[in-house]
């Protein structure tokens, strides 16, 4: 057994079979079972021939307009065939019984040491092609596996979960009844993460340093967050201990005295919190975790999986109608597709799904024409969505939000659409309610323009997952500037505010669904500066609640108001920390 110590942050003792996730890396590794290695393989093989045909195609289409850049593509495809590449991430898999994305990962650092090591800066360059191709690898292998969740859904009943870091965002969409405590490398910056554990009663340990590194996919880890331990191959003895300690503590009645309760702050103030969702399926953990309605329902998901045809008007109104009807008498936010020419193409060149939804070829690039502004320019297929969600209204209580809008003419002109199509559907007699129309607020010239663009929409929903990266001009999958993605910039909480005034003035309702919502600390700071209404992850609703009922919302306005006066975001995270510390009782710290 080797002890591998650090901070425990929320008590308690699990074990389990571990699952690292390289965050930085964005892979996770868990074992696979004997039984799964075939299922394994052909998941990578499928990946190859996707990624082969993608290549060829895109290729094609490059060597029409420059003709000189499509050897690059040549490169790509002889590196697909190298037997270092694909034939050894196989090897990997059978090895070491471990996951294709992992596997293909490690052939990538592999290959890495190699380019790094050569003299030729040439050669050195092609490191850079490498790293693409493997991109594209992985997003294939990702097919039919959208969210961490999904991959987090295939484990085993008992894991536990290694990671270099672990962001609120991820630890919100961990399924916490199959993965039972974690651990992670970092620990300074990670106390968002570790209020969250400790909502959701999960034992952690954090500041492992290289815990990551040395515990195996698989290894069996005991996870002591009471003591600040992590134990690689535990003795008998300390896994007894372990089921001891299971026996006595029983998390899944906390999540459902949680969820049972409407969320208020402890002054009584009502909070509304609804779900962020991908898939229908999803409105099962959505209700579970005691949404009061989906806030955020990503209807493009429909496209980018490529389960649907969007042209099938049927096909959809049942898909919506069969969530308004499960969800009732609860609200549900459907946003319109918000794809942009990109993610179209890449699924035109794997199936004709989308084949009247061409990307513009002559276009040198397609940054920005996303979200409704791609659906303008498509009104033959955003109207086929529109009819749908008009038709299934009247089974449920829907609403209709706008994503990427950046004008007020661009909600004119959607909306008319949207009138033109209840005018038409009223005509053949079918009964259409009133559906009330919003827009999402993530573009920062909506923000700027929200007093106006509240004069012609019924609701808000502010995007901070866009906003942040718009405001801020910061490419979050860029890792030299991701550093600077910094949702307590002073500038993203004063357009914020900003919105909500609008909002506010104009009487109509305005939450919030980006990412920063399922983070509590966060969380705590927009009620501060005066939103009530939110969506997040079904997962993170639990801990929210609880957060929630510790603190009074004055004491939290007086906070924001604080906190509006500071200029820097390190300021920022200390004072906002240093007070939830005092106001929160968190529990567990001195425990
Ligand atoms: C957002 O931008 O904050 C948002 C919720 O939308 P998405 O993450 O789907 O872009
Ligand atoms: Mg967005």
């Amino acid at each position: 057994m080797q002890r591998v110590k650090g901070i425990g942050v929320s008590p308690g003792v699990v074990a389990g079979r571990a699952v690292v996730l390289i965050h930085r890396a964005q892979v996770l590794r868990y074992q696979i079972p004997a039984a799964r290695l075939a299922h394994e393989l052909r998941r990578l093989d499928e990946s190859r021939g996707r990624t082969r045909e993608q290549l060829v195609d895109i290729q094609a289409r490059v060597a029409q307009r420059r003709p000189e850049l499509s050897s690059l593509f040549d490169a790509q495809l002889l590196m697909l065939d190298d037997p270092m590449l694909l034939p050894r991430a196989a090897d990997i898999v059978g090895e070491q019984r471990v996951n294709a994305e992992w596997a293909v990962q490690q052939v990538f650092q592999e290959f890495s040491a190699v380019f790094d090591d050569v003299a030729d800066p040439y050669l050195r360059e092609r490191k850079g092609d490498v790293a693409d191709l493997v991109g594209r690898l992985r997003m294939n292998l990702r097919q039919g596996v959208a969210t961490p969740r999904d991959l987090l859904r295939e484990l085993d009943e008992a894991s536990v979960l290694i990671a270099d870091e672990l962001t609120p965002s991820i630890a919100a969409q961990v399924d916490w009844s199959k993965v039972r405590g974690f651990g992670t490398d970092a620990g300074s910056r990670t106390y968002h993460t570790a209020i969250l554990a400790r909502s959701l009663d999960v034992p952690a340990v954090v500041g492992l340093h290289n815990a990551s590194e040395r515990v195996q996919a698989g290894q069996l880890v005991v996870i002591d967050g009471t003591a600040g331990d992590v134990l690689l191959d535990p003795t008998p003895e300390e896994l007894a201990r372990a089921a001891r300690h299971a026996d006595d503590h029983r998390p899944a009645a906390m999540v459902e005295a949680e969820r049972r309760r409407p969320a208020s702050t402890a002054d009584g103030v009502p909070i509304r919190l609804d779900a962020n969702i991908e898939f229908p399926d999803d409105l099962a953990a959505a209700r579970y975790a005691g949404a009061e309605g989906i806030g955020l329902y990503r209807s493009e998901f429909l496209v980018t999986s490529g389960v649907d045809d969007i042209r099938d008007e049927d096909r959809q109104y049942e898909i919506y109608r069969r969530m308004l009807e499960g969800m009732a008498p609860g609200s549900v936010t459907v946003r319109t597709f918000d794809v942009d020419e990109e993610q179209l193409a890449s699924r035109l060149s794997q199936r004709p799904l989308a084949a009247g939804w061409e990307p513009d070829e002559e276009r040198a690039s397609r940054q920005g024409l996303r979200g409704l502004r791609l659906s303008l320019t498509r009104p033959e297929l955003f109207r086929v969505q529109v009819r749908a969600l008009l038709r299934a209204a009247r089974y449920g209580n829907l609403r209709i939000m706008f994503p990427f809008v950046s004008s007020v003419e661009q909600v004119r002109r959607a909306r008319a659409m949207i009138v033109e199509a209840a005018a038409d559907l009223g005509g053949r007699g079918e009964h259409v309610p009133h559906v009330p129309i919003g827009v999402m607020i993530e573009i920062p010239a909506a923000a700027y323009t929200a007093d106006l663009l509240a004069r012609e929409v019924d609701f808000f929903t502010i995007g901070t997952n866009d906003l942040i990266q718009y405001c801020l001009a910061v490419d979050r999958a860029d890792e030299r500037v991701s550093r600077l993605y910094e949702p307590v910039h002073p500038a993203i909480l004063r357009m914020i505010l900003m919105v909500r005034r609008a909002a506010t003035r104009r009487r109509i309702p305005v939450s919030l669904c980006g990412e920063m919502a399922s983070d509590p600390a966060l969380l705590t700071l927009l009620v501060g500066l005066g939103l009530t209404e939110f969506s997040m992850t079904p997962g993170a609703i639990p801990a929210a609640k609880q957060v929630l009922a510790e603190l009074r919302s004055d004491e939290l306005r007086a906070l924001a108001r604080r906190i509006l006066r500071l200029a820097t975001v390190d300021e920022i995270e200390r004072v906002l920390l240093a007070a939830l510390g005092r106001l929160t009782l968190i529990k567990g710290v001195t425990s």
